[in-house]
């Protein structure tokens, strides 16, 4: 994978997997990446994980599009139709052709059907001005607001909440900040797979001594370094939360100073939580009432607290529930707004910090401002020259899906994302995208989802193109164009322009430097923050104050942005997970990454040195349930739901409690996404990929 040595280019740009965004030096010889190092960049000080390190040579994979395709008439629109030989269903094209071709079938359906009976998947992997420019067409193009991302699968009921009870979607601190804090909970959330350079600080913090509190149903690598590790029963994060702030409120341990100047409605908290004592809830969440009285004391009494959470906590039907009481948490104990406190959703994907900021949802426009508001909306039209668009909400991604079997959806522009892997109940989702009469898929490879595309068009990866990206600690980061894209690819934005003209809008765009420049117009996170001194200074976090400050790392010390400016406390009650194990599937099933894939594969799986780690498709097991079903270590187990059935390599992990089992969803061969349960939170929307009831048998 590279000599250190021989190299005879190198370009700076931000690692393409995960929202902890460290900056990398792309090392290249003859126009090729052949290694990667870690720069000193605000969120990674020079640290890379083993998929920022070896991740990267998926770019010169031989699977590359390179020509957009048009799909041979009458070819039937299913999955993997010849895995050695995906092409078969499609023809090349030239680009005139084929944009002729999507503009034809997208528009067409627009001026047959109305504006409606089209919808846009972006991507949280494409840049902000790509992210931007996605939602741009499709609410000026077509007139209405059905466009969203995967956010909606991972942080949408972080985000609802927050926006909620704080006024902001994003974090209150970055990460690093936990250098200064005396305690930590992290829960939900497994960084050392997941956030591995993040993780990295998170040990540090222990290792001087910081108080670590992991939470989480299943055990993670993380607990050698905690205080205390609270293996919960899946579901129970309400029960668990309101016992611990039952605790702080029955020994006095709020902060009532803070509450009085900062927050609302603390007395309808107060009163809700009495009815959560510990010993009430400690049955119900599989932990002793005095571990959860140890966790209060430690969280409240210490000078400075950081809550971190991951998907364990949002991708529940009552995941804006679970983030409503971690931020009750922090308003009540005083910690939000000052050094080593606050509340940091790990947001997964690369960009999905900044494609969300970019308006890449279906609610609100760029920076969370209401689609439904007449004078934000007409703001916008004047920046585009539009006359108005659509004042309803549009359509999230499980409803879009659902608009498609309804028949109100007809067509799709699919940018950079696979729903036919990512979506819960894929073999709905599938059926969904086998359905529509125009759909455009526009990406780097012939994805699963593309598979059922009239048109592809062939897109750059990430360490192809430049653009900005913002990661999870609001950190705005210039991405850099190291290599070229293979044969005909284009860069995303150039394709959504020509897309866009081909539709009629009058768009000049010829860099994505001046669409930047565009977003500023609208986006007042975006103040002091421009092109050129992102190219200077490579990351800016907002806010930003000043041209020369390099962004606050910790907001809403004075005032939160909600009228009024005080956060607020919202009750949140037990509600048991939508689908209960029972006599025909017995266990629980949740799913989630692992540390050398990311996602549905489609990157990961074609990096030589990841997928030689993990080639297989498998699931986590604890020894005793193992034994109970007479399987080996490797041995291939059926796992069932009401939705489908996998199979897959059995591995022992007593992570994992006894009546789980964890399934990574990165393998096609084995979707995981087959299994999911589709039942939504009713703010977020997000799915409950966290918990179903599954069968589990030897073969
Ligand atoms: Fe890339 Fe995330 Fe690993 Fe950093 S921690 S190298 S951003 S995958």
């Amino acid at each position: 994978q590279g000599d250190s040595t021989d190299y005879d280019n190198e370009v700076q740009s931000v690692c393409p997997f995960c929202g902890v965004g460290c900056q990398v030096s792309l090392k290249l010889k003859d126009g090729k990446v052949k290694y990667v190092e870690g720069i000193n960049g605000p969120a990674n000080e020079g640290r890379l994980c083993v998929k920022g390190r070896f991740g990267y040579d998926y770019i010169h994979h031989p699977h590359r599009l390179t020509k957009p395709l048009i799909r041979l008439e009458n070819a039937p629109k299913e999955m993997a139709v010849d895995p050695a030989n995906p092409f078969t269903h499609f023809r090349e094209a030239t680009w005139e052709e084929a944009l002729d071709a999507a503009a034809n079938g997208l528009g067409g359906l627009r001026d047959s059907y109305g504006g409606p009976s089209v919808a846009g998947f972006g991507s949280a992997k494409c840049t902000n001005e790509e992210a931007y420019l996605f939602q741009k067409l499709i609410r000026q193009g077509f007139g209405h607001n059905n466009v969203d991302h995967c956010t909606r699968l991972c942080h949408a009921s972080s985000v609802a909440a927050l926006m909620e009870n704080v006024g902001s979607g994003a974090v209150t601190a970055t990460f690093n900040e936990i250098e200064n804090a005396d305690v930590a909970i992290v829960i939900g959330a497994n960084p050392s797979e997941n956030h591995p350079v993040a993780a990295t600080y998170f040990k540090q913090f222990a290792k001087r001594g910081g108080k670590l509190i992991i939470m989480d149903p299943r055990g993670t690598a993380m607990k050698r370094h905690a205080e205390h590790m609270v293996q919960f029963r899946p579901g129970t994060d309400v029960a668990l939360l309101n016992a611990i702030m039952c605790v702080i409120v029955e020994e006095g341990l709020y902060d009532q100073s803070y509450i009085d100047q900062h927050t609302e409605n603390w007395e309808a908290e107060k009163q809700h939580l009495a009815g959560f004592a510990p010993e009430k809830m400690a049955e119900i969440c599989g932990i002793d009432a005095q571990t959860i009285r140890t966790v209060a004391r430690d969280f409240a009494s210490a000078e400075a607290g950081m809550i971190f959470w991951g998907m364990g906590v949002s991708q529940h039907i009552h995941g804006t529930d679970n983030s409503r009481c971690l931020i009750s948490l922090a308003l009540m104990t005083g910690n939000v707004g000052k050094p080593g406190a606050g509340l940091h959703p790990l947001r997964g994907q690369n960009n999905v910090q900044g494609a969300s900021d970019a308006g890449l949802i279906p609610m609100f426009l760029p920076d969370y401002q209401d689609v439904t508001d007449d004078k934000i909306r007409g703001h916008f039209n004047k920046i585009w020259g539009t006359d108005d668009f659509s004042n309803q909400k549009g359509l999230t991604v499980t409803e879009i899906l659902d608009g498609v079997h309804a028949g109100e959806i007809k067509g799709m522009y699919v940018l950079g994302e696979n729903p036919a892997m990512s979506d819960p109940d894929v073999t709905h989702a599938r059926e969904a995208l086998a359905k529509l009469e125009c759909l455009v898929v526009q990406d780097i490879f012939l994805t699963e989802t593309a598979n059922y595309a009239d048109v592809v068009l062939p897109a750059a990866a990430f360490y192809e193109k430049n653009g900005t990206v913002t990661n999870t600690n609001r950190q705005v980061q210039m991405g850099r164009a190291a290599a070229t894209p293979p044969g005909e690819a284009r860069e995303d934005w150039a394709i959504t322009v020509a897309l866009a003209q081909k539709l009629g809008l009058d768009w000049t765009y010829t860099h994505p430097s001046q669409v930047f420049a565009e977003m500023k117009e609208g986006m007042p996170s975006l103040d002091n923050i421009t092109w050129d001194r992102l190219e200077g200074e490579n990351a800016v976090t907002y806010p930003s104050l000043s041209p020369e400050d390099p962004g606050q790392a910790i907001v809403f010390g004075d005032e939160f942005p909600r009228a009024g400016g005080r956060a607020k406390f919202t009750p949140a009650d037990v509600i048991p997970p939508d689908e209960a194990p029972d006599a025909d599937y017995p266990m629980i099933m949740t799913t989630g990454r692992q540390l050398e894939h990311w996602h549905t594969g489609s990157m990961t799986r074609r990096s030589t040195v990841l997928d030689a780690i993990e080639p297989e498709a498998n699931c986590s097991l604890h020894p005793s349930t193992l034994r109970k079903l007479g399987v080996q270590v490797g041995d291939k187990v059926k796992l069932e739901t009401r939705r489908g059935s996998i199979t897959l390599l059995a591995r022992e992990d007593r992570a994992v409690s006894p009546d789980m089992v964890f399934v990574p969803f990165a393998y096609v061969e084995a979707a995981a996404n087959v299994l999911t349960n589709p039942a939504l939170d009713p703010y977020g929307k997000i799915p409950e990929f966290k918990f179903a009831a599954v069968k589990v048998s030897a073969l």
